[in-house]
Parts: C-alpha cells; structure tokens; sequence
C-alpha cells in the first residue's frame, strides 16, 4: 500500500465502510477525537508519576534532548526527501500530514530548532499528546529513512516526557496500574492464576489422556517461563503450547504468579516505568534462583527485554531466550517428534513488528512455523517490511470514539495477509492476537487469528 493504490486498497475492504472512512476531513480536532483519552490524575498516582508543571517544564526537559547524541542526530540529518511518508500505516490511514513520519517529527523539530528561544506559549502540548499516541512505536518508516532516523525513539522520548507532566494514555496508564498492583497486565490474583491453570491442567489431560503440568511458583525449577498474563486469560492454547513442549523436552520449569507477564508497557510510556518491570522480573528470577528465563510470546515485551531487561539479567548471570528461539533449538536437535498433519490449512506468518524490527526475532519463528504446518505462504510487505497491526504503542483500547481510527490503521497489515488466500494467520504477538480478531470481524474478513505456540502445541507427540 502506497500513496498511488492508497484508495483503491481503502475500498477494496469488504466491510464496505471504506468510501465513508475516505470522506474524513482530518483537523487536529478530528485527530483529538480519536485519540485515547488521557488518564486521570488519580491514575497517575498509581503509577506512580507526580505531574509536573505543564509547558515551562516541558521546555526544560525538551532543552535536555540535546544531551542524546541520538536525538540530535534525528533532529538534524533529516533532509525532507519525503520517502518515509507513505510507508505509515497512521498517514496511509488517515492521510493527515501530521501522522507521516517526517509531519510528525516536524512537530518536535520545530520546537528543537528554537534551541534557548524556545518559550511555554510555544509548545502545544495537547497537540503534541494527540500525534505521538497516534505513533505505534512501529519502526517501519526507519527501514527506508535513508538517515536512519528512528521515528519511534523520537516518539518514546516524546512521551517520556509527556508522562512526566501527566499527559499518557488512560488505557496505558490503568495497565500499567494493574502491573504495580498484581505484577501483570490483566490484575490477575496468583488464586485466579492457580485456578485458570487447575482448568487449563484437566483439558490437558482430556486432550492427550497424560499428567501435563503447568508449574506456578514451583521451589528451585531450572527454568522461570514468563507468559503474557492474556495467555492464561483468552489465548490459552499459547499456553498448553508452552507446556506441551516442556513436557516433551522433560524440562524443569515454572511461572511466578508475581510476574505472570511479559509485555512492558513502560516502552510505551517512559523509561522509568520500562526500567522498573524490567526489574521486577530481575528479582524475581534471582530469588527463584533459576538457571535462565524462557520469554513468552509478546512482540513489544520482547523489544523491552532486548533493550533492557536481557543486559540486567545477564549482569546476575541469567540468560534470556525467547519459547520460539528455544522451541528452534529443540527442533533443530530432532528433540520434538511434531506432526504437520495436525495443522493442515494455509497459514501465514505476521511478522510482529517489534520482533522484526526491535527484537531480531525473524529466522527462528518461520523455521518453528514450517515444522509444524503442512503449508505457509508470505505476504507482500514480510520481514522487516512488515506492516503494524495498528494497535501497537499502547493502542489497543477499544472504544467506539476511536475504534474506525484503530480498524483502519491495521487494515494495510490485514490486507496483505487476506491478499496471500490463507485462512490463518498466525502471529506469536498478544497485542495481536487481541487486534487481529476485531480487525477481521470490521472488515469482514474471512479468516482465523492463532498464536505461534498454539500450532507447535497442536502438532508435538508426547
Ligand atoms: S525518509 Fe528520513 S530523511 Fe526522508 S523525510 Fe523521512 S525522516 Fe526525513
Ligand atoms: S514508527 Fe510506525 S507509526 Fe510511528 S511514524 Fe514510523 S511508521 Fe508511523
């Protein structure tokens, strides 16, 4: 999808809302009224986060980007040539110049280009609020920014900042809320988690006729999995995968109720917050004295921990691996006896963004997905030209205000995946796993959403 086919591809969804969406006149009141609304000033607390001063604070903290090599770096080397423009799904969408790669950056740019000059009156911080929650942190217009410029890391300084004067998302806020609270995303219970695993243990056992177990908290285990806490909650098929081939492998595994989470919601909100729940699962692993720590399937915890949390632990001596890079490894080794007849359909794979572009994450999954399935087939835009799901940077609230927003956004991702005639799409991403089904189901699209895992578990003989 590119500026030329933008409106053709637009129209060619068979939710037939295509023509009303191409009517949108965008405006920056327009673009307010779909944005997510901003959390409370009693949300704030629960994370943690006093409020500063609005404006004349944010002009301090701006001055201070010019200590970033990096962010300099962004401000300075782009020469306008416009490729990154259509290569967002945001302005693709929406077509609103303040959604494209180089419009959104010119926001901060401009305020950068006043150096000591730059005044509170200057900064129009709602503005601001609106277009960098509009950004999913995707990373795709870098791949073809001739500079290099990483819009993304330009977005997450932006909100880090934004965070501190109390401007973040309401929905970004209240998850991360529940983290500091129970240690994962969906304010599990370690009670609620031993009875969704009781449950998910009888299915196992009516499912293949064995005593499969699922861990939690077990005393001195080799191996600390990390789920994502949606895993034990909608996608528990990822989950009795993750089993299944520890079960297989005769490994010595286990959970902790205390960090039943993978994703890192800090990535979307500031560094503080990335820093302490990379953390949290640090002592965790340490006081459960494992010998390594197995990560989940989530495309944007992945990039946290690759950016943060794999150097903490292995400052302790712990190594990081990903379920797939480890299922690889066993598959590799002839170690798992799996049977492609199991899941014989037409597949593709999605490239989760954060695992192209932010967690080098590319190889292993296709091998994983080959040797499970009789049939794959690839989009288009793959690898790291893959599109977002649109729902990425804390963009997963639904709400009816801005649902269409978030529905179109996703709607290049899922149409190269329709355009390639499979019938499932697979990502090993729980951000998609809970876009992908409301994206089918708007426009009409006549497929299926699964984990990763979900398929390995299907087709491994115990
Ligand atoms: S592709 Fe890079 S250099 Fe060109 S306009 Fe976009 S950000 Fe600037
Ligand atoms: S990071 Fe993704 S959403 Fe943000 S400007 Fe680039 S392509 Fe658009």
């Amino acid at each position: 999808m590119n500026l030329e086919n933008r409106r053709a591809i637009i129209l060619e969804s068979p939710s037939g809302k295509g023509e009303e969406w191409l009517k949108q006149q965008t405006s920056l009141d327009w673009a307010i009224a779909k944005q997510e609304r901003p959390a409370k000033p009693s949300q704030m607390a629960e994370i943690h986060v006093t409020p500063t001063d609005g404006p004349q604070d944010f002009c301090e903290k701006f001055r201070e980007l010019r200590k970033s090599r990096a962010f300099v770096n962004f401000m300075e080397s782009c020469t306008h040539c416009g490729i990154c423009i259509d290569k967002c799904h945001e302005f693709l969408s929406t077509a609103d110049v303040n959604n494209a790669p180089v419009g959104r950056a010119e926001l901060v740019r401009t305020l950068y280009k006043k150096g000591n000059r730059l005044k509170p009156e200057d900064v129009d911080l709602n503005k601001l609020y609106t277009y960098y929650y509009q950004c999913t942190e995707c990373r795709r217009c870098s791949v073809f920014c001739p500079q290099g410029i990483d819009q993304s890391e330009i977005t997450r300084n932006v909100r880090n900042i934004l965070t501190s004067e109390g401007r973040i998302a309401e929905y970004v806020a209240a998850t991360m809320a529940a983290v500091y609270k129970t240690g994962n995303n969906l304010g599990l219970k370690p009670k609620a988690q031993g009875a969704v695993i009781d449950f998910l243990k009888e299915e196992l056992k009516e499912e293949t006729g064995k005593d499969i177990d699922i861990p939690l908290d077990k005393e001195k285990a080799e191996i600390l999995l990390i789920p994502s806490s949606a895993d034990l909650y909608v996608n528990t098929d990822t989950l009795k995968g993750y089993a299944k081939v520890m079960h297989a492998l005769g490994k010595d595994w286990t959970m902790d109720s205390e960090v039943a989470e993978v994703a890192n919601f800090g990535l979307f909100a500031s560094e503080k917050h990335l820093r302490e729940f990379g953390d949290r699962v640090v002592s965790r692993a340490i006081k459960r004295g494992v010998k390594y720590v197995v990560w989940g399937e989530c495309g944007h915890g992945w990039r946290a921990a690759t950016n943060y949390t794999r150097f903490r632990l292995a400052e302790k001596g712990l190594p990081l691996t990903h379920i797939l890079q480890f299922t690889d490894k066993a598959i590799q080794r002839g170690q798992l006896k799996l049977d492609r007849n199991k899941n014989d359909d037409l597949f593709n794979y999605h490239d989760p963004c954060n695992y192209a572009r932010g967690g080098n994450l590319v190889n292993e999954p296709r091998r994983v997905l080959k040797a499970v399935v009789r049939e794959t087939v690839e989009s288009k835009f793959t690898k790291q030209e893959t599109f977002c799901c649109g729902a990425g940077g804390g963009l997963l609230a639904h709400e009816d205000a801005w649902e269409d927003f978030k529905m179109w956004g996703g709607w290049p991702s899922l149409y190269y995946a329709w355009k390639t005639g499979a019938h499932t799409l697979i990502s090993p991403c729980a951000i998609d796993k809970a876009q992908y089904p409301h994206l089918i189901e708007y426009h009409k699209i006549d497929m299926k959403m699964k984990g990763l895992m979900d398929l390995v578990g299907y087709a491994v003989q115990l």
